[in-house]
């Protein structure tokens, strides 16, 4: 099964994403955890790409497609996955097909997480709150200048696939307001269509 989540920064895609590794055994592949494992090693995409992800901006189509391409190519994809934050332009949802396509395969769902932008900052400062309490590192691009760039990013340039998507019939929607189990639960009802389909 190759799913596509969408939806803005703080809409909860990563942990449903997790979620469904967990219930159905897929892969996650999230673009933002790979170039930020990038980033700490220091690679060559990784030193293009840091200064653009600190500042909440967009990573270029041609570093993350290719990033995704060698992804998708690796064994442990051959039973699915689940895009979480790719894609983010309309450039790379074609090029993901494109991708698709030369395996002769293609999605199976793309489910958006529709939630009221309000809630967004906060549920970011709460995620803050909750790294530090732990113990852990904050996101460099969780403040709210960089937020309110990624925002702008996600409506500007990763809105638009909401509607590629839906001309070609393939955009399910799930109420990201209600509580996580309750979101999981809509997500799981999808699967279950998807797969008796
Ligand atoms: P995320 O963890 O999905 O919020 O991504 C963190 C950051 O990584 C984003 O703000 C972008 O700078 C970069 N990034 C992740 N995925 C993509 C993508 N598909 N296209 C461009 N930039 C991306």
């Amino acid at each position: 099964m190759k799913i596509v989540l969408l939806g803005p920064p703080g809409a909860g895609k990563g942990t449903q994403a997790q979620r469904l590794v967990e219930k159905h055994g897929l892969i996650q592949l999230s673009t933002g955890d790979m170039l930020r494992a990038a980033v700490a090693a220091e690679t060559p995409v990784g030193l293009q790409a840091k200064a653009v992800m600190d500042t909440g901006g967009l990573v270029s189509d041609e570093i993350v497609i290719g990033i995704v391409s060698d992804r998708i190519d690796e064994p442990d994809c051959a039973n699915g996955f689940i895009l979480d934050g790719f894609p983010r332009t309309v450039a790379q949802a074609e090029a993901l097909d494109r991708l698709l396509g030369e395996k002769g395969t293609s999605l199976d769902a793309v489910i958006e997480v529709v939630v009221d932008e309000g809630i967004l900052v906060s549920r970011m400062e709460n995620r803050v709150k909750e790294t530090l309490a732990a113990g852990g590192q904050v996101r460099k691009d969780d403040n709210s200048e960089a937020f309110r760039t990624r925002l702008e990013a996600y409506r500007t340039q990763t809105a638009p696939l909401s509607d590629f998507y839906a001309k070609l019939g393939r955009l399910k929607t799930v109420d990201g307001m209600q509580s996580i189990d309750d979101v999981g639960r809509q997500m799981d009802a999808i699967i279950t269509q998807v797969v008796a389909a």
